[in-house]
């Protein structure tokens, strides 16, 4: 397995592949999982070269001790990475990255506004300028994305759209613990006791896809949102079931053909996210 840390190093490699060959990407930020790697084993089927790269990117993050305290282990992610049969790590430092003041800035009306946006300002434009560097970069024809952050795969599939037509966005699976716990890099920061309490989260959404066949989108969230409280330890900032395709909230069922109901909850100091298909 090649592992770059230069933009220089990495596209001498990317130049010497043959133009014929198609190569397939996985942007993470490292501390990986088996959902990190089922992206990395749908990009192996369906291309001849994979790229995965390392970056925790400081400029997506809008809480400083959330940025400080993200987990890293690159020894372990390239032990994970090379058994996965990546072909090439690029891992760059933020100097590498970012040699000048990022001044580009990118709006995603709909889509940067709600959620995750409302509540992480600049959070979705530190992703679209990490994600275009990288898209220029790795130079790939196929992306591979977790559905895991829904909003986020929407983003980028408009940033491609814009920009960067000739790369095909895969949104995938989430991949979750037996528990039904959704595989995260922040997980390993919770205690004993948050980690026990935490498939909860997964075991609402579910429970939101049954209570929507009888009670309003509202009604839903509202329950679901008591459920965690109840808990005494999961704490909600958002419950809500949208259009899948606008994310707009729902108000009424009829309203989508296609639903998800969206939650961020925090436990302690961790803030997890996660998503179900309603209907
Ligand atoms: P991250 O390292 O958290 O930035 O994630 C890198 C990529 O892995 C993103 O496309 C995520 O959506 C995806 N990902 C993270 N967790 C999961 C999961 N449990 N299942 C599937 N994909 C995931």
């Amino acid at each position: 397995m090649n592992i770059f840390r230069t933009i220089s190093e990495f596209t001498a490699w990317r130049n010497g592949l043959p133009a014929d060959k198609t190569t397939g990407f996985v942007a993470t930020m490292g501390f990986l999982h088996t959902g990190h790697i089922s992206l990395v084993s749908a990009s192996k089927a369906e291309n001849d070269f994979t790229v995965a790269s390392i970056f925790v990117n400081p400029i997506q993050f809008n809480n400083p001790e959330d940025l400080r305290n993200y987990p890293r282990d690159e020894k372990h992610d390239l032990t994970l990475l090379q058994e996965a049969g990546t072909d090439a790590v690029f891992i760059p430092t933020v100097e590498e990255m970012y040699p000048e003041p990022v001044s580009k800035s990118f709006s995603f009306p709909g889509i940067d506004d709600v959620m995750e946006g409302a509540q992480r300002p600049g959070h979705f434009n530190g992703v679209a300028v990490v994600v275009s560097r990288l898209f220029d970069i790795i130079n790939p024809q196929n992306a591979y994305f977790g559905r895991k952050d829904y909003q986020q795969l929407m983003m980028i599939k408009e940033l491609a759209h814009r920009n960067y037509p000739h790369i095909q966005i895969k949104g995938m699976p989430i991949v979750r613990e037996e528990d039904g716990l959704a595989m995260s890099s922040r997980n390993s920061r919770l205690s004993k006791e948050e980690r026990e309490i935490a498939p909860l989260i997964s075991e609402v959404l579910k429970r939101a896809s049954q209570l929507i066949q009888e009670f309003t989108p509202g009604e839903v969230c509202r329950h679901c949102e008591r459920m965690l409280e109840g808990s005494g330890m999961i704490h909600p900032e958002y419950f809500i079931i949208a259009d899948a395709d606008t994310l707009k909230p729902l108000q009424n069922k009829e309203d989508a053909t296609h639903a998800m109901a969206f939650v961020a909850a925090w436990l302690g100091k961790v803030r997890l996210i996660d998503n179900y298909e309603i209907f």
